[in-house]
């Protein structure tokens, strides 16, 4: 599998203490903006959701470092099926999430692995908004760096990349190398193997 790495472009020594970073911004944010309520033992708690399946490893260590009443809802999207590397637009999987049918009054922070064209945080983000939410806030490890979405607003954003295939910390090439611990390409003789 490591052979298979082409370039490193985030360590995960980088990565880690940018997620601390982000988490804190994150805390102190909401303990601005709700008057500390998300804080409280007995306050309403903030939702965390995780956009499946990528962004698992991010939601894991990001949440070790969120010093907050929280639970975790789960939402289902595909948008790269099978050995895509490029968007098919965004399908939610009733069958994979765990979504209440109404969210009054949750405070909701949806988290991806990575922003492209933007369509998969957008789907995501209009859900929550029809089961009424109280605020949706999102937050991304990755986002490509693309002239066209730049009018797109991210609350949170870890990295932002160059507009290429990227795999590991969570992150699949035909569901392979979300283990890998670093985020990086992937030579293109594997591309070649599966087309
Ligand atoms: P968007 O809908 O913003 O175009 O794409 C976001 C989704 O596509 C992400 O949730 C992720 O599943 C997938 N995606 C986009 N770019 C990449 C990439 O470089 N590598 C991988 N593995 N998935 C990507
Ligand atoms: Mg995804």
């Amino acid at each position: 599998m490591r052979d298979d790495i082409d370039q490193v472009l985030i360590d995960r020594h980088e990565i880690a203490a940018r997620v601390q970073t982000v988490a804190q911004q994150i805390t102190s944010d909401l303990q601005a903006h709700e008057g500390g309520n998300l804080l409280l033992p007995d306050g309403p708690g903030l939702t965390l959701v995780p956009i499946l399946t990528g962004s698992i490893i991010f939601l894991a260590d990001l949440m070790r470092h969120l010093p907050l009443r929280l639970r975790i809802r789960l939402v289902a999207i595909s948008s790269y099926p099978g050995s895509a590397t490029t968007s098919r637009g965004a399908t939610i999987l009733e069958h994979l999430t765990n979504l209440p049918e109404d969210l009054t009054g949750q405070h909701v922070l949806l988290i991806d692995d990575i922003f492209d064209s933007g369509t998969t945080l957008k789907a995501a983000k209009s859900l929550l908004e029809k089961r009424n939410a109280a605020g949706v806030r999102t937050c991304v490890l990755l986002r490509k760096k693309r002239a066209e979405t730049l009018d797109q607003h991210v609350d949170y954003c870890c990295f932002e990349i160059p507009d290429a295939f990227v795999v590991g910390y969570g992150l699949d090439y035909n569901d392979y190398y979300r283990n890998l611990p670093d985020i990086v390409t992937l030579k293109p003789q594997i591309f070649a193997r599966s087309s």
